[in-house]
């Protein structure tokens, strides 16, 4: 049994890579991707498998309307925020100071449990000559929060991609939420909210700035 460990962790840690590789960025080509029938007929056995009737009445339409579900749960795969940021306005009278788009509310789902994470996001940006639609950032949050997260990587893709567009002066995101495969399930912690953070640039570099923001989380 010890022996057989080892090889083990490390297939499950090289399916892990490959996944990653083929999933980065958005979605596989439409060819590549399971038919709605076959996503159906895979429904039909989970439902199966919890011990009922998939072709009970009540139950008949249900994995067409789960198949329907999933494709808005996990929309976020068709849409690239990058093209989202790319409209930006210049003139703004030389604006400098910090932009806080507060309290974003989202709906995702853990890539461990595909449970519900249900939160709010904190954006904020010092700009550098140019300022986005303040609608975009809400759209970011929400092109990666419909897509198989874990929050600190949901945190860390929103911050990273608006610095990586806007390259504005700084970026911080913080994100709180609630994770359904801790409350309902698992440990059962209900009440109990998860908090992270993403300072980059000036708000990484200037506690001032940094304080000036997280004010506006509390
Ligand atoms: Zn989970």
């Amino acid at each position: 049994m010890t022996g057989s460990a080892p090889a083990v962790t490390e297939r499950h840690f090289m399916s892990a890579k490959v996944h990653k590789t083929q999933w980065a960025g958005t979605a596989p080509a439409a060819a590549d991707r399971p038919k709605r029938a076959d996503v159906e007929a895979a429904f039909r056995t989970i439902i199966q498998w919890t011990g009922d009737d998939p072709e009970r009445d009540g139950l008949i339409d249900t994995p067409a309307r789960m198949a329907r579900a999933f494709a808005e749960f996990f929309s976020g795969y068709a849409q690239d925020p990058v093209e989202i940021l790319q409209k930006t306005f210049e003139e703004i009278e030389g604006y400098d100071e910090m932009i806080v788009l507060r309290g974003v509310r989202f709906e995702s789902h853990c890539e461990h449990h595909m449970a519900p994470i249900i939160g709010q996001a904190w954006v904020g940006y010092v700009p550098d000559g140019r300022v986005v639609g303040i609608s975009k950032l809400a759209r970011v949050v929400d092109i990666y929060a419909k897509r198989l997260q874990i929050q600190e990587k949901l945190t860390a893709q929103i911050a990273n991609t608006i610095n990586d567009v806007l390259k504005p002066q700084g970026v911080a995101v913080v994100i709180k939420a609630t994770h359904n495969c801790m409350t309902t399930r698992g440990i059962h912690k209900p009440g109990a909210d998860l908090v992270t953070s993403r300072m980059l640039g000036c708000f990484r570099d200037n506690p001032l700035t940094r304080q000036e923001f997280l004010s506006m989380t509390a």
